[in-house]
């Protein structure tokens, strides 16, 4: 039994030894990068020297032949057919008993004039090390977001001696996880770090400055402001370029059903995926997903049929630390007034915020501590 994987990240590995455990005999994984395949959130440290590459690698070098898996690097797939389970990579077409696709997906990239060469994604490793290679300790930095992302590339650069402004559209950091009043928490604790932090404006054209190697960035309030180049953190959405000329069905992500079944012979699993109309980018259903379809695809190719399982979402809760910042979020943001900041300990400070619906708790906000998180957590999955 041979299934094919499409992308080498975290689900793609995840499915590839899950395909192994459920009895496939040949299971080829087709990467398109250089490099095996790595943690992608370690890419932050990377960037900022604080990771060494081999520090990244979701296995060592000897597993993937030693638990049966073929591991193709620099072998992007060019096409699929979900009807007979072909993949084509480098020309030629390799029939499988099924396919797991997990191509993932590729940062989001502001429609702004002039940018070219001044605005640096972060979300492959080659990204990574093209940030590395342009800073040098002194330099100022734009950051473009204010999610998870952005805040981290903002306090790993301050740490490496960069001056990084960080630059957000909405009102407040963390919009999606941060009610305001812990999103002002959290610029206070940057500011101190030597993050200069700009909310409610986002940039509008990207131009060369006089100094030589420097760009100038012009934001929507009119003002501007110089760095040695801008890093992407708004976001990335699913890769469907692949799944569409394959003639998957596909919406924002590739539509799978509860089994992660995609169409004819082709699982999907991870970022490329729209499960229960929603698209995520996390490690946590990556693994689960891969996991699953991985499984399913052996199960799918057995002669005798097997029962297929089903994938289950369960909502993954924010946990970030970075030296003694502790972020963690789950549920509900809540909205404006919604949550009351509540001051735990000072210093070092921390604080919580509880987001009430009528008497039922929805969401929970916690900066510098992670005391009774977990039990939080339980109360929002059991409400
Ligand atoms: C800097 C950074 C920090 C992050 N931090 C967190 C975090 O703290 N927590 C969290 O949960 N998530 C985090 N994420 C998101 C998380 O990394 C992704 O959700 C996760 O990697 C998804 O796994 P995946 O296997 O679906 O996709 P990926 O890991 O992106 O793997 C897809 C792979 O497919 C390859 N590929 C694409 N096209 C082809 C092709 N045609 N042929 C062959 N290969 C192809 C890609 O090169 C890539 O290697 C972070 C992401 C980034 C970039």
């Amino acid at each position: 039994m041979r299934i094919g994987i499409v992308g080498g990240g975290h689900a793609g590995t995840e499915a590839a030894k899950a395909a192994r455990q459920a009895g496939a005999d040949t299971v080829v994984v087709y990467s398109g990068e250089v490099v095996p395949p790595y943690s992608r959130p370690r890419l932050v440290a990377l960037a900022f020297q604080q990771a060494a590459a081999d520090e990244l690698w979701l296995k060592p070098a000897a597993w993937y032949a030693a638990n049966g898996i073929e591991l193709r690097l620099a072998t992007p797939v060019t096409g699929v057919r979900p009807a007979t389970g072909e993949i084509e990579a480098a020309g030629v077409w390799e029939t499988y008993d099924a396919v797991v696709l997990a191509n993932g997906a590729a940062p989001i990239r502001p429609v702004v004039t002039g940018s070219e060469g001044a605005l640096l994604p972060l979300w492959s490793y080659d990204q990574a090390l093209a940030v590395r290679d342009r800073f040098q300790p002194g330099d100022t930095l734009l950051v473009l977001g204010g999610g998870i992302l952005g805040v981290e590339a903002a306090l790993r650069a301050a740490g490496a001696g960069l001056k990084p402004i960080l630059v957000e559209k909405c009102p407040g950091l963390m919009p999606t996880q941060f009610t305001a009043a812990a999103g002002t928490v959290l610029r206070t604790l940057l500011e101190q770090r030597g993050v200069t932090v700009r909310t409610g404006v986002s940039l509008t054209a990207a131009m060369p400055a006089q100094a030589a190697g420097q760009w100038r960035y012009q934001l929507d309030d009119g003002s501007a402001v110089e760095a040695r180049a801008a890093i992407l953190s708004i976001g990335a959405r699913p890769a469907l370029e692949l799944a569409r000329h394959a003639g998957l069905p596909v919406d924002r992500g590739v539509v799978v059903t509860d089994t992660l079944l995609a169409g004819g012979r082709v699982f999907a699993a991870g970022d490329i995926t729209q499960f229960a109309g929603s698209t995520r980018c996390s490690v946590r259903e990556a693994l689960g997903q891969g996991k699953v379809a991985g499984a399913n695809a052996a199960a799918a190719a057995a002669a005798a049929g097997k029962p297929l399982q089903l994938y289950r979402y369960q909502p993954a809760p924010l946990q970030f630390a970075f030296n003694e910042i502790v972020l963690c979020s789950a549920g509900d943001p809540g909205v404006a007034g919604d949550a009351e900041l509540e001051t735990l300990a000072a210093p070092p400070a921390a604080y919580r915020a509880l987001v009430r619906r009528a008497t039922r708790l929805a969401g929970v906000q916690m900066i510098g501590t992670k005391q009774d998180f977990d039990q939080y957590v339980r109360q929002l999955a059991s409400a």
